[in-house]
């Protein structure tokens, strides 16, 4: 069932002993939007645990708490008891297998448009918001607590990361307002900024060789990167890659294709106005506008055919 804010507020007053969760591979604003969320509910006085499935990027270390945030791999517990799974920035499919260990009724709090709202209790979904963690600010407004510096951080960090730093289409007026508000309760912007484009030297190393596998289709409208196993293992994340080729002129889908195991890929998409949610979704993933994702369960030669047949057909058209 679709609600209003004022209502998912409501929800998690009602309840006592509530797991937050958010998505397999977190980014910043999962992170951000999982930890914000637990700092608030410890402060209203709730039994609150925050779980997720993966590992955390090193990037995101420096978030206040992050050593709180627990790993189901890491527990004892194969059931949690709980009142409420309050499920953060994806639809509850993509929580790995924290969705088997919580058995309680779930709210879903989102801002991807291809969120359906499907095995859900409750859903708010702003697909105008340009992070999950700006909903969480509007969250605070409805909750009796008050924003403080731990909190501010968290936030920020999900809003700057899911924007680009205030860079893409997703940046409001409300985003900024937001922002202002989380840098006079102490964040400092170039802070956050430096820690979370930070990359290892793994990483660069590895970005190196994906940017040797560069190729271009459908008359350099669409660039691609293809990180193979070997170079998939050398990285501890390819977080930002596809960013070093979607600002090439001409190009307006990139996507990167990356190894995660035998015949499973891992597609990212960018773009400057195709719909590549509607590509992701139709290949059983799902996303944003400008940016989306799935996963291909094929041999690499079919995966790339596939790919690049859904993505020729987004951009026939475009000149
Ligand atoms: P990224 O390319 O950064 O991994 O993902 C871009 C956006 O698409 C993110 O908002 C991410 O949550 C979403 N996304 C990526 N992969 C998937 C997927 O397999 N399923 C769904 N529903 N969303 C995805
Ligand atoms: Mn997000």
């Amino acid at each position: 069932m679709k609600i209003e804010l004022r209502d998912a507020a409501e929800r998690i007053q009602a309840a006592n002993n509530i797991v937050v969760a958010a998505h397999i591979n977190p980014d910043g604003d999962a992170v951000g939007s999982s930890l914000a969320l637990l700092l608030i509910l410890r402060a209203m006085g709730k039994n609150a645990r925050a779980l997720l499935d993966d590992d955390i990027p090193p990037n995101f270390t420096i978030l206040p708490h992050i050593n709180d945030i627990e790993h189901p791999v890491e527990l004892s517990e194969t059931e949690i008891q709980a009142d409420l799974l309050v499920v953060l920035d994806t639809q509850p499919d993509r929580i790995g297998s924290v969705s088997k260990m919580v058995k309680a009724p779930i709210l879903n709090i989102d801002h991807h448009i291809t969120n359906e709202g499907k095995n859900v209790s409750w859903l708010f979904l702003n697909a105008n918001a340009a992070a999950t963690c700006e909903i969480i600010f509007d969250l605070i407004e409805f909750l009796p607590v008050a924003l403080n510096e731990d909190i501010a951080h968290c936030l920020y960090a999900g809003i700057a990361t899911d924007t680009g730093f205030f860079n893409y289409a997703n940046t409001r007026p409300s985003t900024l307002r937001a922002a202002a508000v989380l840098i006079e309760a102490g964040v400092k912007p170039n802070v956050i900024a430096e820690e979370m484009e930070r990359k290892s030297l793994a990483d660069f190393k590895g970005l190196c060789e994906a940017l040797k596998t560069m190729e271009f289709f459908y008359e350099g409208k669409v660039a691609g990167l293809f990180i193979n196993e070997a170079v998939a293992h050398l990285v501890d994340s390819t977080e930002g890659f596809i960013d070093q080729i979607r600002v090439i002129d001409g190009v307006e889908i990139a996507f990167v294709l990356t190894c995660r195991s035998e015949d499973i890929y891992r597609v990212s998409m960018r773009s400057r106005t195709v719909d590549v949610s509607k590509i992701a979704r139709n290949l059983g993933g799902g996303g944003h506008i400008r940016a989306a994702g799935c996963t291909l369960r094929k041999p690499f030669d079919e995966a790339k055919e596939c790919l690049l047949k859904a993505i020729g057909e987004a951009v026939k058209d475009i000149d």
